[in-house]
Order: structure tokens, then C-alpha cells, then sequence
């Protein structure tokens, strides 16, 4: 049985250990944290385009079981005004919007999933080393143990052990943005089924639901010269209150209500990684694309990237399988990076009164076109199952 050493436990390893387990590989999934984090990053958004792999791997009914639907997203400005409602995936199928789950659930999911499919996690294992040799590859963890393979698949997130040996010139760089969020209760404050609120606050940008049973999710992305020295800190919280005092309603009841302390992300963003393998090793999901969170796609991105990676593994001989699979993702995964880059910039707060008068000015015509003319539906009609039956 060909085996392949998977390295890390986020989103898309389990979801392609999963699908080779399932075509005869034996590919084990090695983690760097200790045990699964019941935190693990706040929430996210899961796009249709996720969601139908999710849907090949049997998981998608439980994901949305706790899950808040949110096809539309409302743009407001700073002052209350709003300033656009655009789809959460395709223009005219809201049925096909995306959902907005906490990222530990999403994980339980993806990783219960694994685990029924007979895939084995080790937790504790961070991998330091890969060796090439001629029939294979060996690695090497932080804690001296070592693992044999055939192949190793590097679905270690933005900061990639397996990276540096694929494409070591590809380092990430720090945004310009923060990234940070909560839960809250704010009583009085009635759901939002079927919308994420936006809003461009004067000093920072927000987002926020509240879910069917009152629960607040919310976000904050603050505009920085330099990545934070200590990423939990109860500042954080009392910095954003001022940040957003002036906002409207709810912002600062939310802040209010929200109890601390805060962890802030910074938000990194990575080269274009050429290639995306090297001899027996290959990258997938934010190791070979870090996606801004902006475009509410990397976890849907990651997916993807696992159900072709493993798709090709079922068809072709290694080397094959690995340029297939990069010649079928490189254009759309760096299509998406780019567009995602191009929200970040809109988030960026602008000192200049007169830059976000015309933002707010001009926004509002930019989003009834990008709805009009349906732009964005490229990234939600993705369908890995029929690009895999075409190939075939
Ligand atoms: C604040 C924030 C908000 C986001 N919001 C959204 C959103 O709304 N929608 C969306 O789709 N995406 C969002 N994203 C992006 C999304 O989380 C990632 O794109 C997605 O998690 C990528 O999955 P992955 O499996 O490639 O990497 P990850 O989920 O990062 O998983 C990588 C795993 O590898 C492990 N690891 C790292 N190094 C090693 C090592 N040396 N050895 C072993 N294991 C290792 C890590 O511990 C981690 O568990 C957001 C990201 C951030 C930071």
C-alpha cells in the first residue's frame, strides 16, 4: 500500500488523508499542536465551492447542522449609512450561499471524518526535516521520532516546514492587517438570519452576525505597521473599544459585551510559490497559496486543493499526479490570492477624509456591478466533482 506522511491537522490534511484512505493509500496525519485546539481561530466563512467537497467527503449535512447560512453581505460605512448588499457566493443562487461556522467545529467535522475513514492523527508532531532518497522520503519531527513514506504532503499552514524545502525563496510577509475577533451576548440585539453586517469603521474594520440563538460573532481588522509582539493581551480589547467608540450601532455594544482577552492574528500574505512540488514532496492549502481571510475562501480553497491532489494520486504515478494537480489549481488559486489582496486594501483604514468620502461614494457603484455582472461567480461555481468526471 503507497503511503503518504501528511503534515499538519488544519483543514486540509484530514480532508486528503481522507480521500486517499479512501482510494488505498495509507496516509497518516502528523500535528504539530499537542491535541485539538477547542478554540482553534475564532470563526469562518465556508463558501459553496467548500462545501461541495465537503459534500464528497459525507460531511457537509453535519457542518451546516451548526451553522449560521448567510448568502448576503451588508455593507455599511462608518457613519450608518449602507452602502451595498453583495452575494455570499453566486449572484443569483442564495441557496448556494456560504456558512459561517466556529473553526473548531469546522475541524471536529473534517477531523471525525478522518478518523472514520480509518485515517491516523498524531498529535505532538511537528515535522523539522525531510531527506529524499531514492525510493521515497524520510522526515524528521521536533521530538527525534521519524516517519517513512512515499510521498509527504505539506498541509502545514502559511508558516511551512515542507515549503521550505519545495520553494525556499517563498517567504510570507506581514499584511499590513490584524486580524482578531469574539463571541458575544448582547442583549436586545435580534439575529441576522441570512446576512454578515460590514462595516467600514473610521479606524477599523468590523464584521458581525448574530446567530438564531443570540450568540454574537464578530470580527475586527486593524490596520498596523508591524506584526504584534504578544499576540493575547486584555489591551487589545480596550484599544478596539476605542477604535470603534465613534462606529454605529451595534459595534461598540458588541465590544462592550465582549469578555477579553482578545488574540490577534496577524494576517500574512505569501509570494506566488513556484512550483508547488519538489521530488517526492507537494504543498497544498495555505502552504502553497495563503489566502487573505478577506475573500472568506481559504478554507474552501484547501479543500479543493485536497479532493484534486487526491484525485490525480488515484490516477497517475507520482510525479504526474503532483504537475497535474499544480497545472489544475496554480491560475485559480492565484486568481483568488489576488482578488482577496484587492479587499485588503479596501479594509486598510485611510487617514485622508477625503479617500474615504469617495470610498463611500463610490462603493455602493462598484457593488451593484460586481453583482450586476455576476464577477465574482467564478469563484463560487467551482465544482471539484465535475472538473474531476471531465478529466476522467
Ligand atoms: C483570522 C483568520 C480568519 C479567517 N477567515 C476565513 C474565512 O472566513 N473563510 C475561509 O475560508 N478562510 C478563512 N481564513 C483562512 C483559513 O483559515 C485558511 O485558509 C485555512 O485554514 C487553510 O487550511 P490549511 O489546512 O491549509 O492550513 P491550516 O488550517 O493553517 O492548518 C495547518 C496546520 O498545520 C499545523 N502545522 C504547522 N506547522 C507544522 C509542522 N511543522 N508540523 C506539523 N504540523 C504543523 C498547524 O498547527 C495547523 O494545524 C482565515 C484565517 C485567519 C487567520
Amino acid at each position: 500500500m503507497p503511503k503518504a506522511l501528511v503534515i499538519g491537522g488544519g483543514v486540509a490534511g484530514p480532508a486528503v488523508a481522507t480521500l486517499l484512505t479512501r482510494s488505498g493509500w495509507d496516509a497518516p496525519v502528523f500535528e504539530a499542536r499537542s491535541e485539538p485546539d477547542p478554540f482553534a481561530g475564532l470563526f469562518l466563512n465556508v463558501a459553496v465551492n467548500g462545501q461541495r467537497v465537503l459534500a464528497t467527503l459525507g460531511l457537509d449535512e453535519r457542518l451546516r447542522s451548526d451553522a449560521h447560512h448567510a448568502p448576503r453581505m451588508a455593507m455599511w460605512s462608518g457613519r450608518g449609512k449602507q452602502l451595498g448588499v453583495v452575494p455570499n457566493g453566486p449572484a443569483e443562487r442564495p441557496e448556494d450561499g456560504g456558512i459561517v461556522v466556529r473553526r473548531s467545529w469546522l475541524h471536529e467535522v473534517i477531523r471525525d471524518g478522518a478518523e472514520e475513514a480509518g485515517v491516523k492523527l498524531t498529535y505532538g508532531r511537528r515535522l523539522e526535516e525531510i531527506r529524499q532518497h531514492k525510493d521515497g522520503v524520510t522526515v524528521r519531527f521536533s521530538d527525534g521520532t521519524e516517519e517513512d513514506g512515499d510521498i509527504v504532503i505539506g498541509a502545514d499552514g502559511v508558516g511551512s516546514v515542507v515549503r521550505r524545502y519545495v520553494a525556499p525563496d517563498a517567504a510570507p510577509s506581514f499584511s499590513g492587517l490584524l486580524g482578531t475577533g469574539g463571541f458575544a451576548r448582547v442583549p436586545g440585539l435580534e439575529p441576522t438570519p441570512g446576512f454578515q453586517h460590514f462595516v467600514f469603521g473610521a479606524r477599523s474594520f468590523f464584521g458581525y452576525l448574530v446567530r438564531d440563538d443570540g450568540t454574537v460573532y464578530w470580527f475586527a481588522n486593524l490596520t498596523a505597521d508591524a506584526p504584534p509582539t504578544a499576540a493575547t493581551s486584555e489591551d487589545w480589547l480596550a484599544r478596539l473599544r476605542e477604535l470603534h467608540a465613534d462606529d454605529p450601532a451595534p459595534v461598540p455594544d458588541i465590544l462592550a459585551a465582549t469578555p477579553g482577552p482578545l488574540t490577534v492574528y496577524p494576517i500574512f500574505r505569501l509570494p506566488k510559490v513556484r512550483p508547488w512540488w519538489q521530488d517526492r514532496a507537494v504543498l497544498l492549502g495555505d502552504a502553497v497559496h495563503a489566502t487573505s481571510p478577506s475573500a472568506g475562501q481559504g478554507a474552501s480553497m484547501a479543500l479543493e486543493d485536497a479532493a484534486v491532489l487526491a484525485d490525480e494520486l488515484q490516477r497517475s504515478d507520482v510525479e504526474q499526479a503532483f504537475q497535474r494537480y499544480e497545472d489544475a489549481r496554480r491560475e485559480r488559486a492565484e486568481a483568488l490570492v489576488a482578488y482577496a489582496a484587492g479587499i485588503d486594501k479596501q479594509k486598510r483604514v485611510s487617514r485622508s477624509r477625503i479617500a474615504v468620502a469617495l470610498r463611500d461614494l463610490m462603493l455602493p457603484i462598484f457593488l451593484r456591478k460586481a453583482a450586476a455582472d455576476h464577477s465574482t461567480d467564478w469563484i463560487f461555481d467551482y465544482d471539484v466533482s465535475r472538473r474531476t468526471r471531465e478529466v476522467r
